[in-house]
């Protein structure tokens, strides 16, 4: 009977191998939080550890019995998953913990995976915090979230935390190519693109609205950054209105911010946002050292607020005003 885990979880071996072994000895936290970027595969390694703790087969988890099968299409009667982008609230954590508190109906365990932990509301995150100071014996909790950072201290020091970092972009466009047969060209194109996120990389290969949603962003912030007030606000209006996750936006606008800071810096500097080269190089050539730098801490005050739900309009509104005027 054994354990390997890195047959659903891309990239991240040193933490498949660590939850692998726990599990083998008995010895994993019944609280357990994963942290990295959006799309790097938190919430898909909470479900494979689910289905290692649940799966029926000799080597575990395989993916294909009862209770894998259950996990996978999000049916399992004792493995709950709450992974919505809008806040969780104290309601909902009072509905799992008196599910917690039940007796398994097919396994020993009871499992909540809790993804984006950092959308809870303060309420929910100090109701959590009873469960996570005494769980009941059957019970295990799974979070996720994009950093510590804006966790209450308390939740953090009660889980075994692990964090995921970024993969490299060679192993990503190997992915590509094996598991999901993409040309050469094209995986070493996405790999690159996707900083480090195996997740974004298959679902723009396997969604072109992703790569068009993508450039949409990017070609529009350009363009209202070479406009006034007027054409800045316009274009928040606009963002206001889609259902896309802020951190979407801003992590991408945050890559090509920084591809123009390398710019700056290192002439032959190597790109993440290869398509947009021109505009980058010209923004670089255009702007200070220090109108690059306070737009990139721009950008990461706008995804922190974001996380304590600040109104959504507002905020685009807010950074676009700020952000340095572009060269048409
Ligand atoms: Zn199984």
């Amino acid at each position: 009977m054994g354990y390997q885990l890195d047959n659903f979880v891309f990239g991240h071996t040193w933490a498949t191998d660590l939850l692998a072994r726990a599990i083998a000895a008995g010895k994993l936290s019944q609280s357990v939080l994963i942290t990295g970027m959006p799309q790097l595969g938190k919430t898909t390694l909470a479900r494979t550890v689910a289905m290692a703790i649940n799966c029926t087969a000799p080597e575990k988890p395989c993916g294909h019995c009862a209770a894998c099968t259950k996990i996978l299409d999000g049916n399992h009667p004792d493995v709950r998953i709450l992974d919505d982008d809008d806040a969780l609230k104290i309601e909902e954590v009072r509905t799992l913990q008196h599910d917690l508190s039940l007796t398994p109906h097919e396994s020993l365990q009871k499992i909540a995976i809790l993804a984006n932990f950092d959308r809870a509301t303060t309420g929910a995150a100090n109701a959590l915090l009873k469960t996570l100071e005494e769980p009941p014996a059957h019970a295990m909790l799974l979070l996720t979230a994009r950093s510590t950072e804006h966790l209450l201290p308390t939740i953090v020091s009660r889980c075994q935390n692990i964090h995921l970092r970024p993969v490299s972009t060679d192993a990503i466009a190997e992915m590509l190519q094996q598991q999901w047969h993409v040309p050469a060209a094209t995986a070493t194109h996405l790999s690159h693109l996707s900083t480090g996120r195996p997740g974004w990389a298959v679902q723009a290969f396997r969604n072109p609205e992703v790569l068009e949603q993508r450039t949409a962003w990017l070609t529009d912030m350009t363009t209202a950054l070479t406009g006034g007030a007027v054409a800045r606000l316009a274009f928040a209006e606009q963002l206001a209105k889609q259902s896309f996750s802020p951190s979407a936006i801003l992590d991408l606008w945050l890559s090509w911010w920084r591809d123009v800071l390398l710019a700056h810096n290192q002439t032959a500097a190597h790109l993440v946002n290869v398509d947009m080269e021109d505009t980058i190089r010209r923004a670089a050539q255009n702007l200070s050292q220090a109108q690059i730098v306070a737009a990139i801490a721009e950008l990461k005050t706008t995804l922190q607020n974001f996380d304590y739900n600040v109104n959504r309009r507002l905020n685009f509104e807010t950074l676009l005003l700020k952000l340095p005027p572009l060269k048409p």
